[in-house]
């Protein structure tokens, strides 16, 4: 074995992998809980579909469950029964162990078929005749150390904002367009009853081609916060995969 075939193997994989996924059905930011559950259901159904995340690990904000405490809890456990992740009932709530949970969701959120971008940001998008087409994304540690390196485009029929509650998608259009949405981006005091509803009720298209799922919904609509409760983050996740799964028929 030489060194350089192990070099020019990881190239030729990554930029094979990265050509193919430059068109896309639908490309997700974030790879949280939020955008990996929308990942799953919708290459599931032989979409499509590649998530950017800028950090090195998938998981978002799974892993550290409460204050670092690396436990999360859910309203109910079809989705993760269906992904395998055990589960222990403490009254109403399931508590699961967050790196259990990270760690089978994103596995299967790759099994199904979703192509997986890490270290990779987002930093605009594309939006052609007033319809979001696609994201403008660069390698996130140039981003990082701020270097002036151009970008490339990844382009995509629907585009999902699962970037938390940053809802950086959603920001980048409101900075161009400032009468698009009245309010802040912003979530709201905690509240988790309203919250974990309200998340799923609201999860959908915000602009043509953009759709919001998980936390990036509670700063479009300014819904409370509900803290380390994961249900409406995969339910979310799974209702706009079910949404734009509806529009492309399959
Ligand atoms: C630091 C932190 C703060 C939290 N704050 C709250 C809170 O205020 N309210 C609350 O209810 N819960 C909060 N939580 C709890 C819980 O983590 C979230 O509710 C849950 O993780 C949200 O799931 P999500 O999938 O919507 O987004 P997240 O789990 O946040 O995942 C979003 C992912 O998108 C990636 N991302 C963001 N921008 C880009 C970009 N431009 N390009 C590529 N990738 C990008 C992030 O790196 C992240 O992996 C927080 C957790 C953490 C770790």
């Amino acid at each position: 074995m030489k060194e350089i075939e192990i070099s020019r193997a990881i190239i030729e994989a990554y930029s094979s992998r990265l050509s193919e996924h430059l068109e896309n059905d639908v490309v997700i930011v974030g790879a949280g809980p939020a955008g990996l559950a929308a990942g799953y259901y919708l290459a599931g159904s032989a979409v499509k579909t590649t998530i950017i995340e800028k950090k090195l690990s998938i998981g978002g904000g799974i892993w550290g469950g409460a204050a670092g405490y690396n436990v999360v809890t859910f309203e109910d456990k079809d989705i993760l029964d269906e992904i395998g992740v055990s589960v222990t009932q403490k009254g109403a709530l399931y508590i699961a162990d967050a790196i259990e949970f990270a760690t089978a969701l994103g596995y299967k959120a790759k099994k199904s078929g979703a192509v997986i971008f890490n270290l990779t940001e987002a930093e605009d998008i594309v939006l052609k005749e007033d319809v979001v087409k696609g994201v403008v994304v660069n390698n996130a540690s140039a981003r990082a150390i701020r270097l002036h390196v151009d970008p490339f485009c990844v382009c995509a029929r629907f585009v999902i904002d699962a970037t938390g509650h940053p809802a950086e998608l959603v920001s980048m259009l409101k900075r161009r367009k400032p009468g698009l949405f009245r309010n802040e981006l912003q979530e709201y005091f905690m509240d988790v009853e309203t919250s974990e509803a309200g998340v799923v009720e609201k999860t959908g298209e915000v602009y043509p081609g953009l759709y919001a799922a998980g936390m990036a919904v509670c700063d479009v609509y300014n819904l409370p916060r509900m803290g380390p409760i994961f249900g409406g983050m995969l339910k979310s996740g799974k209702k706009v995969a079910e949404l734009i799964k509806n529009k492309l028929a399959v």
